[in-house]
């Protein structure tokens, strides 16, 4: 048998197998203008948020094709993130970048002993991310279309304009804003130690903007079951698309019953980090809405699983965070998603995701569709290459 690995098209030609020339990897702490803060900083599990840790992966061919991925985390995390990046790259040298689900396999397999989720599967995101965007770049197409969208936009709400941190005036001058520059829709954080505030805030907006204007609401798990019930009866009247994370992350049942509770839909799952435990969340009834996020379970070849999932469950797509990937991944998704407008990472690139009519539009460049800045550069903290970077 002819075990070159030569592929004969119908058309005669053949395409000879490309292979991974090098690999490089940056490590880079993103500041925030301003220290951030959710419920999670007001119970006081965590400090405010004053960066973001990113893991860039840069990939070349011998044939000449370049991929960009990055993976990220907020607080602690992003070192270890690198670290293990850096320990399994050599694995990826001189193989095929076409055979990503392969690909992922051999990396989460060198690593079997740290397990198939958290940090270890998000290391991995990021060179999984790199390859999706060489195959869409080589194929010329943007990554929506390489995977079958459908549609050219996506609906997308603001996140970044509503935290706790922010006074309830400005909080109203970041959704008109937001609304001005062409979002559809704004999300507030919630979860105040004192639920009136919550309330009054909630009051302000929704009397600002009027009723027309899609509102959503977060509480990044801070409430337990008798709270998230009681709060998430009091808030039926502001007409939430959805009310988010009103409970812990992993409490799948508790999610499920306040789900079957309430008219206002349910949303979670930002925080979990691989397909196995979504699939818990979706085999419990536990979300209305689901809220994964690429790089947090392991890239795009994990979410693309976790969408055929959904699918099949009949849920709404609202991916977290990182919406210069999921942009892509909302428009493949065959119910009408949400994506997630923070504009945090906007230094990092050289492009502008264009908004408007309370859409973002899917770019027409190839791939991503994006270009590191020179901020990257800057603001790298530790790099290292494998391979021949030539
Ligand atoms: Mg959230």
């Amino acid at each position: 048998m002819n075990t070159t690995r030569t592929t004969q098209h119908a058309a005669g030609t053949a395409t000879a197998p490309d292979s991974i020339r090098s690999v490089a990897l940056s490590s880079v702490r993103l500041p925030l203008d301003t220290p951030v803060s959710d419920a999670k900083v007001f119970t006081g599990r965590q400090r405010p948020m004053t960066e973001v840790a990113l893991l860039f992966a840069e990939l070349t061919t011998a044939q000449g094709h370049a991929g960009v991925g990055f993976s990220y985390s907020k607080r602690a995390g992003g070192p270890g993130q690198f670290a293990h990046a850096r320990e399994v790259a050599p694995d990826l040298i001189g193989e095929d970048p076409n055979d990503i689900g392969r690909l992922w396999t051999k990396l989460v397999w060198s690593g079997a002993s740290v397990g198939r989720s958290g940090l270890a599967t998000q290391a991995l995101a990021a060179f999984d991310v790199a390859l999706w965007d060489l195959k869409a770049r080589r194929a010329g197409l943007p990554l929506a279309k390489l995977l079958g969208a459908h549609r050219d936009s996506v609906r997308v709400y603001n996140t970044s304009g509503g935290f706790l941190h922010t006074p309830v005036e400005a909080l109203l001058e970041n959704a008109a804003a937001s609304l001005d520059g062409g979002v559809g829709g704004i999300k507030i954080k919630v979860g105040h130690p004192d639920h009136r505030e919550d309330l009054r805030r909630l009051t302000a907006v929704r009397e600002r903007l009027g009723d027309g204007v899609p509102l959503m609401a977060d509480a990044n798990q801070q409430w337990d079951r008798p709270t998230a019930l009681r709060m998430g009866r009091a808030l039926e009247e502001f007409g939430l698309v959805w009310l988010e994370e009103p409970l812990d992350a992993y409490d799948a049942q508790g999610h499920a019953a306040l789900a079957a509770a309430l008219d206002t839909p349910v949303a979670t799952g930002e925080m979990l980090s691989s397909v196995a435990e979504h699939w818990e969340l979706m085999r419990s009834g536990a979300a209305d809405v689901i809220q994964p996020d690429a790089p947090r379970i392991g890239g795009i070849t994990q979410f693309l699983k976790l969408a055929a999932l959904a699918e099949h469950q009949h849920l709404q797509l609202a991916p977290h965070f990182a919406m210069e990937i999921h942009l892509h991944l909302a428009a493949a998704y065959p119910y009408e998603p949400w994506l997630e407008h923070f504009d945090w990472l906007e230094p990092l690139f050289e492009e502008r995701l264009e908004i408007g009519d309370g859409r973002m539009r899917v770019p027409d460049r190839p791939g991503l569709g994006i270009t590191l800045s020179e901020k990257v550069r800057e603001w790298t903290v530790e790099r290292c290459e494998s391979g021949d970077p030539r």
